[in-house]
């Protein structure tokens, strides 16, 4: 079974083509800068080595998806897009939508209605939706919601304490985003635990650019940190996470600021950005060894509000088995680790020093520590691939 994994932004597509199999990957690539006048296409295969890259104006969408397809049936892992036996989307918001779904006008609808709580994300996962759909219009098509796997939170911790009218009306709630990696790391976990995910509880930490803390109770969640955004929470690259909504009021005020200007501030000028100049946790690291005082604080500040949100679901999921981390800095950063578990000793949460030094290693824990910690790589990709790979086996059965 071949299926081919599509992740659209604004004017990005990333591919992965998957020989389900043996989880393979036969392809995968980026194309960047659609609709610019210089559009950037990276695109490896089994074949090569090295990427083949390229410049050239890319229109739009679907321009990038003959793009994807021309390359496919180059290199003869495909004849044509039909071959392929499926095609998963990843779609930021899927709203209160539990699981995967297959393709049709209604899940169209349904996606243009979450637009509204994603106007940045979800109108992009729709151009790539409709240019797959254009360029291979036989091949069942699913979507896999960043969502979906935090939709079993219970109304205590998802609801705002807003006028409830507010959450009647226009949908405020928390909805939890990463939902696919955290949920692929927690079962990858309880592989680790060498017990049923069912009977795991588990506190994930997906640390990349963006970043978000999930607790798990049984296999399901029960709380994360991300709220009706991605910007709620965690300190991320240029996102300021968790902050008093009086600050707001308050540059209105002073500063004029208008809606536009907040979310910019927030979204984009924020997080490690906005304390030290970068939201490259190497270069944080660097600055640190070279004295630099706003790269300390803002690494302090970074691991400080993990430590805060670790202490609090453990206090939600009151016995915790495992700890993991995934993403960019969590499967790399040895320093982060180190400061995020230190002081949890009394937690029963002790790391391993040496262990964590070692790249590689998937076991971090002391010998003494109560509580597993786990450095698990993510693979959103894969869990989309298995998902849409799942899903069209039940259709077909
Ligand atoms: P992601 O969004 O998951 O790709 O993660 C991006 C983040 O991972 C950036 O902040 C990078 O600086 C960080 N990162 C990647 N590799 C390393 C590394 N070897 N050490 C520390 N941070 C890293």
């Amino acid at each position: 079974m071949k299926i081919l994994v599509l992740n659209s932004g604004s004017s990005s597509i990333k591919f992965q083509l998957f020989s389900m199999k043996n989880d393979k990957v036969l392809a995968y690539g980026l194309i960047e800068q659609i609709g610019e006048p210089s559009g950037q296409v990276k695109l490896n295969s089994i074949h090569h080595k090295e990427p083949i890259t390229k410049t050239l104006h890319i229109k739009d969408h679907e321009e990038g998806i003959e793009i994807i397809s021309s390359f496919l049936i180059d290199e003869k892992i495909i004849k044509g897009l039909d071959e392929l036996d499926g095609i998963g989307h990843r779609i930021v918001h899927g709203g209160t939508v539990k699981e995967p779904e297959l393709i049709n006008d209604s899940v169209l609808k349904e996606i243009v209605s979450f637009s509204a709580l994603a106007p940045l994300h979800n109108p992009p996962g729709l151009a790539g939706i409709k240019a797959a759909q254009a360029g291979a219009h036989k091949v069942p098509q699913v979507v896999v919601f960043d969502t979906a796997f935090h939709q079993t939170i219970p109304p205590h911790a998802y609801m705002y304490a807003l006028p409830y009218e507010l959450y009647e009306r226009l949908h405020i709630r928390r909805y939890g985003f990463h939902g696919t990696s955290h949920q692929f790391v927690a079962s990858q976990a309880a592989k680790e635990l060498k017990k049923p995910l069912s009977k795991c509880n588990i506190i994930t930490l997906h640390l990349g650019n963006g970043g978000s803390v999930a607790a798990i109770r049984g296999g399901k969640c029960v709380d994360t940190s991300m709220g009706i955004s991605p910007l709620e929470g965690l300190i991320m690259g240029t996102r300021s996470g968790d902050i008093d909504p009086a600050i707001l009021f308050y540059l209105a005020r002073e500063d004029n600021l208008k809606a536009k200007d907040m979310d910019t501030l927030l979204n984009k000028k924020s997080g490690l950005k906005g304390i030290c100049g970068t939201n490259d946790m190497r270069e944080i690291m660097l600055g640190i060894k070279n004295g630099d005082e706003r790269s300390k604080l803002a690494f302090d500040m970074f691991c400080y509000r993990i430590k805060k949100y670790i202490g609090s679901y453990l206090a939600v999921l009151g016995k915790v088995d495992a700890l993991v981390f995934t993403g960019g800095i969590g499967e790399n950063a040895v320093d982060v680790r180190l400061e995020v578990c230190s002081g949890l000793e009394a937690f029963g949460i002790k790391i391993d020093k040496s262990a964590n030094a070692k790249r590689g290693n998937i076991h971090v824990e002391s010998k003494t520590s109560n509580v597993k910690i786990l450095v698990i790589p993510t693979n959103e990709e894969l869990a989309i691939a298995k998902q849409t790979q799942h899903l069209i086996q039940q259709i077909r059965a």
